[in-house]
């Protein structure tokens, strides 16, 4: 669930609320989403040490903690972190809780498991699935378009599939991969191969301004409250039927590999393939 514009609202808040705090104590409700390479004994490895960062870096968050260690999150569909009072009650689906200075938590939450938190030192990270696959980060790093093209060279699929890989620009997922290419007009079955210079500049372009528009929505709308997920503002994904913003007609949506894609025939022609 988490893409790029929640991670960066996410360590937004963070950054805010947590950076300079000392770890005093920490819990583990359910060991099933830790990989412990850093320690085996996190809760006494991790307690004394003190938060110095937080940053989006493609579908991961990390959290830099003072003496070379770090705590690395892959919240895949269903993790996310609350801070909240110590004093607070515990949600259900709170996995790991980190207990700071100033009576605050630091809070893991995630209801199926599916997410992984890692804890390693800097020369582990290639130990980190998936982490060292991603391309330039779609907020943080500025690509431009001959990079751009560069990086979907290799690819001949699909548009939509292609940008959901993170390998061209990471944090792009299934919501927001159907946002911007709504954004730019081009239908989510197109080939790569099919995409004229001009719509893939209207692609990349689109990139970059769908997750930051929506990272400005989010700030507003979540203040302080890390573990909202909100995506009611969206304008095709997940919006069966209703009226797409643009030209009125009906948003279409399919479902494939077991996702989702929403898209408006009239906005973004092309033709569906069946393969
Ligand atoms: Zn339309």
């Amino acid at each position: 669930m988490p893409e790029a514009p929640d991670l960066q609202v996410v360590s937004e808040i963070l950054t805010r609320r947590v950076v300079g705090r000392e770890i005093t104590s920490a819990v583990v409700h359910k060991a099933t989403v830790l990989r412990l390479m850093a320690s085996q004994d996190f809760p006494t490895d991790v307690s004394g040490r003190t938060v110095e960062a937080v940053f989006p870096k493609g579908k991961f968050l990390f959290i830099t903690l003072s003496g070379d260690t770090r705590i690395i999150i892959n919240p895949m569909l269903t993790g996310g972190l609350q801070v909240c009072p110590s004093s607070e009650k515990l949600f259900r689906r709170t996995r790991v809780t980190l207990t700071l200075d100033a009576g605050l938590d630091l809070r893991y939450l995630d209801d199926r498991e599916m997410g992984r938190v890692y804890y390693v030192r800097e020369d582990q990270f290639p130990e980190i699935p998936q982490l060292d696959d991603q391309g330039p980060d779609v907020l943080a790093d500025d690509v431009t378009f001959e990079e751009f093209k560069a990086l979907m060279r290799p690819y001949y699929g699909e548009i939509k599939g292609i940008l959901c890989r993170g390998t061209v620009l990471s944090g792009i997922g299934n919501a927001y991969s159907d946002e911007i290419l709504f954004d730019c007009g081009i239908s989510p079955f197109r080939k790569r191969r099919s995409l004229k210079d001009d719509e893939l500049q209207r692609l990349h372009h689109s990139c970059r301004r769908v997750v930051q528009e929506a990272a400005d929505v989010l700030r507003e709308r979540m203040g302080d409250e890390s573990h909202h997920k909100i995506r009611d503002f969206l304008k095709v994904h997940n919006k069966s039927g209703q009226p797409c913003p643009a030209c009125g007609g009906h948003i279409t949506q399919l479902t494939a590999n077991q996702r989702i894609t929403s898209y408006c025939r009239s906005c973004q022609p092309g033709m569906l393939l069946k393969n």
